[in-house]
């Protein structure tokens, strides 16, 4: 059975939505704190883009704060404008930095929140001397080179121009120099070192500045890669930095969805839209209220499964939008009911299990999860 009375769960609400999802605001910080030690006495940022990665960042914000976190980033200047408001009490002097760079916003937007833009190219650097220039003093920033992912992030030609010509800084107050790794959760990929050498190179021909290079899977990297401040982000929120090792981190999430009806199949027949499964007479059905607008993956049809207890249920057929079946035949009548509870992810799958059966990743997951699920936050 799986009834338990979560703390703060207000049953009627739970009721109502259907699926309930908590988010165990203590784990967060924990995990905080783990990545921390990791990479003592460096910087831990706390990069909480897509609305803390679908898990709420005008609560997670806060929370990490209280860990101890003062720098965070953002994609966007709407998400660093939530961040900063849900700061306003417990870390007014936040950094907040907008990995989109000026792009992401009108400058004059930038300067009047008080957030800092990654800048990206030799564009973003001339808009933000201007900015500066207009403002009559200087303006922070964070200087992104690209060292091989080919996303963001000044291209080569564009690094070197910059360190012919360093009056292109002028005016900006370079807080830090970054870059981003492609395959940091593959220790043994050669593109890390290549890297780290570039990034290496790259600063030892800029203004000298604070470095930071590292994302989750990075600071597993060692110390070598984690020069002055880290920017994790999926591990405070519980997926595996390391996925070829146990996960040192703590789970943060638990989904769980609703039994709405348990059916008896006397005879042969098929489940769900397509008629992609059949079970066999003597067979017991529950449907469950949640589907893939709540982002439980189409792609998860057939393939995931969900726990009673302690047992594993496949899902059965395809995952619809409101709606997943699951077999509990095996499954006492007492434990499988209607209005029972099965674990999606929980103690016995966590996200990154989850996410191998829909063929995807943990992050995916995350930032799928819907709007309609009833949200219970433990600690904070
Ligand atoms: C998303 C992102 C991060 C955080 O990555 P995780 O893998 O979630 O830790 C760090 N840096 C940049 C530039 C990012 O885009």
């Amino acid at each position: 059975m799986t009834e338990a009375r979560e703390p703060g769960l207000d049953d009627s609400a739970a009721a109502r939505a259907g699926a309930i999802l908590t988010i165990d605001l203590e784990a967060i910080k924990d995990n905080y704190r783990r990545l921390r030690q990791e990479i003592r006495p460096v910087t831990c940022a706390a990069v909480i883009k897509a609305d803390a990665y679908g898990l709420g960042a005008a609560r997670v914000a806060p929370v990490l704060a209280k860990a101890g976190a003062r720098t965070f980033f953002t994609a966007t200047l709407d998400e660093a404008a939530t961040v900063q408001a849900s700061l306003e009490k417990t870390r007014p002097s936040a950094d907040i930095f907008v990995l989109n760079g000026t792009g992401a916003g009108p400058v004059e937007a930038f300067t009047a929140l008080g957030v800092t833009p990654v800048l990206n190219s030799l564009g973003e650097v001339e808009t933000w001397t201007t900015a500066a220039g207009d403002a009559g003093h200087t303006l922070p920033a964070a200087l992104h080179v690209d060292t091989g992912m080919n996303r963001l992030g000044l291209p080569h030609g564009e690094l070197e121009t910059l360190i012919a010509e360093p009056d292109r800084l002028a005016g900006i107050e370079l807080r830090y120099i970054m870059s981003h790794l492609a395959c940091a959760e593959e220790p043994g990929h050669e593109l890390n070192g290549t890297q780290l050498r570039l990034f290496e190179e790259a600063r030892a021909r800029l203004p000298a500045a604070p470095g930071s290079l590292v994302n989750s899977s990075g600071i597993f990297l060692g110390a070598d890669y984690h020069f002055d401040l880290a920017r994790p982000g999926a591990a405070l929120f519980g997926v595996n930095p390391t996925p070829d090792r146990p996960n040192p981190m703590s789970q943060v999430v638990r989904l769980q969805g609703r039994i709405l009806q348990v059916r008896q199949i006397d005879a042969p027949q098929s489940v769900g839209y397509g008629a992609t499964h059949r079970v066999s007479g003597g067979s017991r059905v529950a449907t469950v209220a949640l589907g893939y607008a709540d982002g439980f993956l189409r792609s998860l049809s057939n393939r995931a499964s969900a726990w009673i207890g302690d047992r594993r249920v496949p899902v059965i057929g395809r995952v619809s939008m409101d709606l997943i079946t699951l077999d509990v035949t095996g499954v006492p009548a007492g434990d499988a009911h209607v209005g029972g509870l099965v674990d999606l992810i929980g103690p016995d799958q966590d996200v990154d299990t989850l996410a191998g059966a829909a063929g995807t990743i943990g992050y995916e997951i995350l930032t799928s999860l819907g709007a309609r699920y009833h949200r219970v936050f433990l600690g904070g």
